[in-house]
């Protein structure tokens, strides 16, 4: 039997015997999202899908493949769709695709997801898709499906964020291609990281509102980076990312009984 925590590399038999003794089942939502000069446009795929696999050997459950695309970046937390190469979907797309996702792994006796959202602007739409699922399999006869979803970056402690940002942690929106997406690349895909073209236009200076279209001025750094991403380095990523595994892992076990 091919042991593996990622649902996909299974065959249907195994899958199936992993869901009958109640496996929980964690779906990583991510994005196709600029992310700077040094980084990827896979960065919101491959964290969320990295701290799941962790999570997943912690707590006997299995990863099901990343939902690639997210709902459209938002120049104040992830510089916009102006960026070449951030693909999105339309917020109803992306929900109807978490729902049916849902609503099928449902269909074959899954009963405990995870919803492990690992791109700032999914949050809502997966809210959305999350009770649209929900509603399907309760009209489908099925009632005891729960979905714990959340957002991976919560899942850090006082001391840590100290140790990371002594100078005060500027907030999770403008985090993004920054010090803690740069050390978690690093940690998982060092061979995707580009520490030479690290740019330093940061950090962003927004108003508290937003503008269509976007003005010129709107305190975007023309980088994509929209805060820091100096002193990146993969030991801080390793320090997130055990934050990150235990206390999910801690959060499962407690609402799922396990
Ligand atoms: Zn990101
Ligand atoms: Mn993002």
């Amino acid at each position: 039997m091919v042991d593996s925590v990622f649902l996909a590399e299974l065959s249907w038999r195994e899958f199936q015997e992993k869901i009958s003794a109640n496996a929980p089942v964690i779906l990583p939502l991510g994005a196709t999202e600029q992310h700077g000069p040094h980084l990827p446009l896979c960065v919101d795929v491959v964290l969320p899908t990295g701290v799941a696999a962790r999570v997943a050997s912690e707590v006997g459950g299995l990863v099901a493949p990343a939902i690639p695309y997210g709902y459209k970046s938002q120049p104040r937390s992830g510089g916009g769709q102006g960026f070449p190469g951030t693909t999105s979907l339309d917020a109803h797309t992306f929900a109807l695709v978490v729902r049916d996702v849902i609503r099928d792994l449902g269909a074959h006796g899954v009963r405990r997801i995870i919803v492990l959202n690992g791109h700032f602007e999914n949050s809502w739409p997966a809210v959305e898709g999350v009770d649209l699922g929900l509603r399907e399999l309760r009209r489908d006869g099925i009632a005891d499906m729960e979905v714990l979803r959340l957002e991976y970056w919560d899942f850090v402690t006082r001391p840590t964020l100290d140790k990371l940002f002594p100078d005060g942690f500027p907030g999770t929106e403008l985090e993004h291609a920054s010090l803690l997406e740069t050390s978690l690349m690093l940690l998982l895909r060092p061979d995707l990281v580009a520490m030479d073209k690290i740019p330093s236009d940061g950090p962003a200076k927004f108003p508290t509102y937003d503008m269509r279209p976007l003005p010129e001025n709107f305190g975007l750094p023309a980088s994509g980076v929209l805060a820091v991403a100096q002193g990146a380095s993969a030991e801080k990523g390793e320090w997130l990312m055990a934050d990150h595994v235990k206390l999910i892992s801690a959060a499962i076990r407690k609402e799922f009984r396990l």
